[in-house]
């Protein structure tokens, strides 16, 4: 049993205040494998001071001093890639392929894409054509950050590195259900040098440290990737205090696709949707699909899901792992089992373990045809591999019903017209849109419209959300 009980506080590992014990379980195994400690107010006290202490010179640090290091936390990244990738796949059950490419790489890939931003961005600007106005972009000062488990260094990354690239420091509370990759990363930030305080890191379930952080007097933001649910309640909680409060949270991904669709489109679709076992909230779980390609889209898909195996997530290969936990595995075997009552038609998968597995909250690839916008499945979502396919009849119809939900984070369009793929992601209300599987490679906004959240993560966009905005008038030059 790895034994990962301290806190990363004021740079250095430290004890819990009181002992509380948590035992991080492999999904693979349903076995124990590492324990934790859950933090108490003491705890979390003890990190919010460190980060406030240390605010006061970070504010003032040079933007080159942060340039280099971000360079130094990449370059340390780099060596301990194995072991985010061996945390990852024991912690939330994806597979180590999987977690050695995906889930490592969005830490490779973010950091790049913030030092690139960081060097093009404007602390101070004069406003144009009134020479004595002047803009500054200050840090925001203490920020929380609270991450989920399901792709756990991308929200770490697209957190605490515009926090500090912004002058901010950071007290990081990781999702308790996958603690070990967050407990690595915090040992890369000390072995790269972070000045003792900037970033701090304590482990803690949403009711104690969550909500502790969310309602703290001395944290100034709170920055949120998880469930809509917890969104709201932190938003509650952050009130009284008037703090920011960005949020990423859930998606009910459109994904259009016409019948001049390109030959790959519904197997992309599908694929995507069964990526990282169906835990992303940018996943196209809902395909619209042109009436007169409909009954070939659902045979390409049922044969996508048919030919998608699922197995051990410690053994190489392109397979599916297992959910994230027990109570997960659960939540997305009753919206399965919501599906089949509702009258959605079940055309793949189902419910159960695939065969030959007896052990591990896996889940079958699964695919609903005939499903409509009132079915929970066509609403909900479920954050598993379980695709919901419905026709439509023509571009209005489409738009219709890919904007008919509370959702708006990622949309997708699929057609050879490149007019009609324009107004598709013109007519969709949603905070990214993709047309044709093109993922983007530029340093861009990640966030969503309506109860997708608000606040944009990457580039920039990522290192404004950290920052104030000050104007000053009388200024000389
Ligand atoms: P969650 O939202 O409950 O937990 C995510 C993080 O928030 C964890 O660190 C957790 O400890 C913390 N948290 C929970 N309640 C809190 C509170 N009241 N105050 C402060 N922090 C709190 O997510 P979950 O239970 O792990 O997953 C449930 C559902 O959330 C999933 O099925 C999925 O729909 C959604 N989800 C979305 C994303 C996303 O990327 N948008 C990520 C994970 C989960």
């Amino acid at each position: 049993m790895l034994d990962k009980r301290q806190f990363y506080i004021d740079g250095k590992w430290v004890n819990p205040a009181k002992k509380n014990d948590f035992e991080v379980i492999n999904p693979a195994t349903e076995e124990a494998f590492a324990v934790i400690s859950l933090g108490g107010q003491e705890d979390t006290d003890a990190a919010v001071a460190a980060a406030r202490t240390a605010f006061g010179s970070w504010q003032h640090s040079l933007k080159s001093d942060r340039i280099a290091l971000l360079k130094s936390i990449q370059t340390e990244y780099a060596k301990r890639e194995e072991d985010i990738a061996q945390a990852t796949t024991m912690e939330m059950g994806a597979p180590i392929t999987l977690s050695r490419t995906q889930q490592v790489g969005c830490g490779t890939s973010h950091i790049q894409k913030f030092i690139d931003s960081l060097e093009e961005f404007e602390f101070e600007e004069v406003l144009e054509g009134f020479p004595n106005e002047k803009i500054l972009k200050e840090p925001i000062g203490v920020a929380g950050l609270i991450t989920p488990w399901n792709w756990p260094m991308n929200q770490i990354f697209l957190k605490v590195i515009p926090a500090i690239a912004a002058g901010s420091t950071c007290v990081l509370k990781p999702s308790e259900i996958s603690p070990l990759s967050a407990y690595v990363f915090s040992e890369i930030m000390h072995a790269a040098g972070v000045p003792a305080g900037v970033y701090n890191m304590l482990n803690g379930d949403g009711i104690g440290v969550g909500s502790q952080m969310s309602s703290h007097r001395d944290i100034d933001m709170i920055s949120f990737t998880g469930s809509t649910r917890a969104g709201s309640l932190i938003s509650k909680a952050a009130s009284d205090t008037v703090k920011r409060v960005t949020l990423e949270l859930g998606g009910k991904g459109a994904n259009i696709v016409f019948a001049d669709a390109d030959a790959k489109a519904v197997k992309r679709g599908t694929m995507h949707v069964f990526n990282n076992s169906g835990q992303s909230c940018n996943a196209p779980t809902r395909m619209l699909v042109e009436r007169s390609y409909y009954d070939k889209a659902v045979e390409i898909a049922v044969a996508t899901a048919e030919a998608h195996s699922v197995g051990d997530p410690s053994l190489e290969g392109s397979h599916m792992g297992a959910m994230s936990s027990e109570a997960h595995y659960n939540k997305v075997q009753s919206m399965i089992e919501q599906g089949i009552k509702e009258g959605a038609r079940l055309v793949a998968g189902g419910m159960g373990r695939p065969e030959g597995l007896n052990k591990g909250y896996f889940v079958r690839p699964t695919v609903f045809a005939d499903v409509t916008n009132d079915m929970i499945v066509g609403r909900d979502e479920i954050f598993g591999p379980v695709l919901a396919i419905m026709p439509f009849d023509n571009e209005e119809h489409a738009y219709e019903l890919a904007n008919d939900t509370d959702y708006g984070l990622t949309d997708y369009v699929q057609t050879q017209d490149p007019d009609k793929a324009k107004r598709a992601a013109r007519a969709m209300r949603a905070g990214m849109i993709r047309i044709n599987g093109d993922g983007g490679a530029a340093p861009s906004p990640f966030g969503g419209y309506k109860q997708s959240g608000n606040g944009r993560e990457g580039g920039k966009w990522g290192i404004e959300d950290f920052c104030e905005i000050k104007h000053i008038t009388g200024w000389t030059n």
